[in-house]
């Protein structure tokens, strides 16, 4: 199943839907960024929230999701949009974290609780959206809902999950977020509140290889949910040689001059992929004589 995310409404206009699969997404994110179990969560998770927090965008709308809470991890950086593209990485893709006393992976260890969560949306204005929480969870999920309740002042429910082999690759990666509108009776409340205690939590649900659409009807009730929109979702570095070409430009002449005469190459990584652009002698000659 290729990866997807759902846009739905639920009992009667007064909640907001979204849910996900985004485990080829994730996969892709593992491979490039040789991640390791616990990163593999982390940054799954993140960039999970982040594909969903995108399609709450518009048009050429994007946002940038940076955390840091002082753990093994260090930062983890996400940029979305509302294309359903996701990109991302952490400082340490092989962190090696503890187990929490469930003998299951720390993930709050790993991420740390000593620091901030904070997200700036580009929405097409002079400046940026910037809205930010201290950490308070570390479990990824919980501080995003933190974010929406504190931040956009937006009640959320916010589950993310991934799944690892034992080989390291990604078995399954998903989440959803719920939102109350302002108008949500006390009795529709209840209702998903009580819900949300009684099914399954969302790793097990997308380790049945569950799809988006039933996820919410899982968390809401298939008889109270519309499905508006789906659309796919996908892992997109806008990272080309072009963009990396005018960023070695913008070191100035002298200075390209001084790395043709010292190393005679230059070699160039994007942190959020990982892909590598070479360039020998002859093309950092070209670049200084004709540009890109
Ligand atoms: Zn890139």
């Amino acid at each position: 199943m290729k990866d997807y995310l759902v846009k739905a409404i639920a009992h009667n206009k007064q909640v907001r839907a979204y849910a996900a699969i985004t485990t080829e997404t994730i996969e892709e994110a593992r491979r490039r960024h040789d991640l390791l179990g616990v990163a593999s969560v982390v940054l799954g998770r993140s960039m999970t929230a982040g594909v969903i927090l995108g399609a709450m965008l518009k048009g050429e709308e994007k946002l940038t999701i940076k955390m840091n809470g002082g753990g093994p991890i260090g930062t983890i950086l996400v940029d979305a949009n509302a294309k359903g593209e996701v990109r991302g990485y952490v400082s340490n893709p092989h962190a090696v974290p503890g187990l929490n006393q469930q003998g299951l992976l720390d993930i709050k260890a790993a991420v740390g609780t000593n620091g901030i969560l904070s997200i700036t949306k580009d929405i097409g204005l002079n400046h940026p959206f910037i809205g930010q929480v201290p950490i308070a969870s570390g479990e990824i999920g919980e501080d995003f809902a933190s974010y929406l309740l504190q931040s956009e002042q937006v009640p959320s429910s916010v589950g993310v999950g991934v799944l690892v082999n034992p080989d390291s690759t990604i078995q399954a990666a998903g989440g959803f977020i719920i939102q109350l509108m302002p108008n949500t009776e006390e009795e529709t409340i209840r209702l998903i509140e009580e819900r949300l205690q009684t099914i399954p939590s969302i790793s097990s649900m997308i380790g049945e290889g569950i799809t988006p659409e039933q996820i919410l009807q899982q968390l809401l009730g298939e008889e109270n949910v519309s499905i508006l929109e789906k659309s796919p979702v996908q892992f997109q570095c806008e990272c080309s040689r072009d963009r990396i070409s005018n960023a070695i430009l913008s070191l100035g002449s002298e200075e390209i001059q001084d790395i043709i005469y010292t190393d005679g190459q230059a070699e160039a990584q994007c942190h959020f992929c990982n892909e590598s652009y070479y360039y020998n002698r002859e093309d950092l000659e070209t670049l200084l004589k004709v540009g890109i």
